[in-house]
């Protein structure tokens, strides 16, 4: 049985996985997943790129919207907000804050978060093994300018809070995994990347989701030094994320929105090799220049079927490099 692990975020990896388990049904994948956008709400632990992996693959996700339960209501949202008690500008729906609860209790029975989202699967069944890329608490930090501060401050905030909140509305300058120095990886993390016959890099956000796992210490050296083929597929499409506002953080590090830019930031000490849409056809050139094998396939994930063609694009220039 092929053995494909998955560095993971929430909307595009998820989709991206649906596809992937498609085309090879009987593959035995294993996704090692962002938590680095993971926040505290009203007590409880949320863990959203965890859970839209989750719901995705499970069966209960909000089709339209890519994240959260689908068939959700907001009592519990609304009766907090009589109270005044918020943050109101993040989505939390009744059936959602169940997941939350029972990650909460569990963790503050003292189960790891990896042992917590196993039980969790174990309701899903999402026919993937979903591993937290860490145990161990990291946040995701954005440096923004801070106009209450005088010229030239700036200020941290959540990740949630400058995505969710600001809608990325005002530039990055940085981008801080808070905690990622002293994190480990989660059991079995390493292990599954070091026995695996293909690594894959979604279309994920390059900097605050694969970015953000390839940060856990040991995690970035275990995918370089595998003996798997790395194969990424580019979140960049014709210059600009397909959703989302990845172009805002990947200028936080310097990187241009573009196929070829994204595939120089992983580098060819990490790609083995790299799908660009059929759109960045012109970007072939330049990434193989790099060091990178490149082909130009559609990468619009826009139903089941395009997305598991896609995944047999990514495994079949996995092939072609191993070769
Ligand atoms: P998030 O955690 O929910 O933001 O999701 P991910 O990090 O997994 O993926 C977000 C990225 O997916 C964005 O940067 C988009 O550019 C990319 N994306 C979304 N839909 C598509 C698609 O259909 N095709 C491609 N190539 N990229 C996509
Ligand atoms: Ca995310």
């Amino acid at each position: 049985m092929q053995r494909i692990v998955v560095l993971a975020g929430g909307i595009g990896g998820a989709r991206f996985l649906r596809g992937l388990m498609s085309a090879v049904p009987d593959a035995d994948i294993t996704v090692i997943g962002n938590t680095g956008d993971d926040i505290h709400l009203f007590g409880l632990k949320v863990c959203p790129d965890l859970d839209t992996v989750m719901y995705t693959l499970g069966g209960g996700i909000h089709e339209e919207q890519g994240w959260g339960r689908a068939g959700e209501t907001f009592a519990v949202k609304e009766e907090l907000a009589a109270y005044g008690v918020g943050p109101e500008w993040f989505g939390l729906g009744d059936r959602d804050f169940a997941t939350h609860i029972v990650r909460t209790q569990m963790l503050a029975a003292g189960y790891p978060l990896s042992a917590v989202t196993e039980a969790l699967c174990a309701r899903w069944r999402p026919g993937v093994r979903l591993l937290p890329m860490s145990d161990d608490r990291v946040e995701t930090h954005v440096m923004i300018d801070d106009p209450e501060g005088g010229p030239g401050a700036r200020k941290a905030v959540h990740f949630q809070e400058y995505w969710v909140r600001m809608r990325a509305s005002v530039d990055a300058h940085a981008i801080v995994p808070v905690g990622a120095e002293q994190a480990k990886p989660a059991p079995g993390v390493l292990e599954a990347i070091a026995a695996a016959d293909v690594i894959l890099f979604p279309p994920s956000n390059p900097v605050v989701s694969v970015g953000t796992i390839l940060g856990v210490p040991g995690v970035r050296e275990a995918v370089a030094d595998a003996a798997a083929p790395v194969i990424g597929l580019s979140p960049i499409v014709g210059g600009a994320p397909v959703r989302g506002m990845a172009d805002k953080v990947l200028a936080a590090v310097g990187v241009e929105s573009t196929a070829a830019a994204v595939a120089r930031h992983y580098g060819s000490g990490l790609l083995d090799g790299w799908l660009v849409d059929s759109v960045d056809a012109d970007a072939v050139a330049e990434v193989e220049e790099a060091g990178i094998p490149c082909r130009a396939v559609p990468l619009m994930m826009t139903d089941v079927d395009a997305t598991a063609a896609m995944a047999r694009e990514a495994l079949a220039l996995a092939e072609e490099v191993r070769a």
